[in-house]
């Protein structure tokens, strides 16, 4: 089903951090932004990604992060975090499900997938676990595409994690995908181009670039990411192949 209007989609600056030496794209740029996004939808708002989380040593050590309470930047965009009635983590890494605990022991659902959770479950250093888990109560196991609400699919995306996924707005006048870290920049979208630095192992190269054009094919007029401020419209797009 198709929306009559776009939603009211917002960006929440969740945090910044700082890279390590040995993350790749450390010699690019000292620091990365973290963005979650809210869908201001007509059955209630719906969040992507939650940010970073605090409290987790190791994580504050190493990649130093500068935190925006998730209330309090949902508050900044006018949405009272009580009124949210949904979750999705474009995947389970610290930095996008870190303040996922503020809506856990409440009836909001959180939508992810099994591959995610093995991972985590897999290896402790996959991410902060406690972060990342819902309570069983809460979690909806998804596979493939789902449409979670009118005009509202998320799409199964995997490259940058195993399940790793975005979300597609459509209503009767346009098309937007939150693309998570589906891509580390915008350039990467453009030349459909998956580095080996944004990619869970050697073995996702090809679907990352197969998720990548999965979204592209959508013809979204915008596309907007975890790691990047940029996105497109449609004109961007054209102009960027040509
Ligand atoms: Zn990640």
């Amino acid at each position: 089903m198709v929306l009559k209007s776009l939603p009211r989609i917002e960006r929440l600056d969740l945090a910044v951090i700082t890279l390590p030496d040995w993350h790749p794209e450390a010699t690019n740029q000292p620091t990365a932004p973290v963005y979650g996004y809210v869908i201001v939808h007509p059955d209630g708002p719906i969040v992507f990604d939650t940010g970073v989380g605090f409290g987790n040593e190791f994580i504050d050590e190493v990649y130093e992060p500068e935190c925006v309470r998730l209330d309090e930047a949902l508050a900044a965009v006018g949405v009272d975090t009580s009124s949210i009635v949904g979750v999705i983590n474009s995947h389970l890494h610290f930095d996008h499900c870190g303040q996922n605990p503020l809506l856990y022991g409440t009836d909001v659902p959180f939508f992810l997938r099994q591959t995610e959770v093995d991972e985590v479950e897999r290896d402790r250093f996959y991410t902060d676990q406690a972060w990342a888990i819902p309570p069983l109560a809460q979690r909806r196991l998804i596979d493939g595409d789902v449409e979670i609400a009118e005009g509202v699919t998320i799409l199964s995306t995997p490259g940058h994690s195993p399940g790793h996924q975005s979300v597609v707005i459509e209503s009767a006048v346009g098309r937007v995908v939150l693309a998570g870290q589906a891509v580390w920049e915008l350039r990467e979208f453009v030349e459909e181009e998956a580095t080996v630095s944004n990619v869970f192992s050697d073995e996702y190269l090809d679907v990352a670039i197969d998720s990548i054009r999965r979204i592209k094919a959508l013809e979204p007029e915008t596309v907007y990411f975890a790691h990047c401020a940029a996105h497109r419209t449609d004109d961007a797009l054209r102009t960027a192949e040509e």
